[in-house]
């Protein structure tokens, strides 16, 4: 399965323009790991992960069927990894 999402370590390679740190202040690089189990920005929803996964291990978020309903969870209470679609820039 391919997860579409907007995260810093995309931004940091792709679109150097867009600062790769987390607006939480705490991460330089806003990863995966970062969003998922400790961003407190995200709080809210992170129950569903530690639900299937108490300590929030990736391998068991997005690998197994729980993980992943758990995922779908979090992702729809905190809004993480959502963003407004990035304006077109002009590439001139
Ligand atoms: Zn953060």
């Amino acid at each position: 399965m391919l997860l579409t999402c907007f995260r810093g370590d995309y931004y940091a390679r792709f679109v150097p323009s867009e600062s790769p740190a987390c607006p939480c202040g705490d991460a330089a690089i806003q990863t995966r790991d970062h969003i998922l189990a400790e961003c407190h920005l995200y709080e809210r929803g992170r129950h569903h992960l530690r639900s299937v996964s108490p300590s929030i291990s990736t391998p068991i978020i997005l690998g197994t069927h729980s993980g992943l309903n758990a995922l779908a969870k979090f992702i729809s209470a905190s809004k993480a990894f959502a963003k407004a679609a990035p304006e077109l820039v002009d590439e001139h």
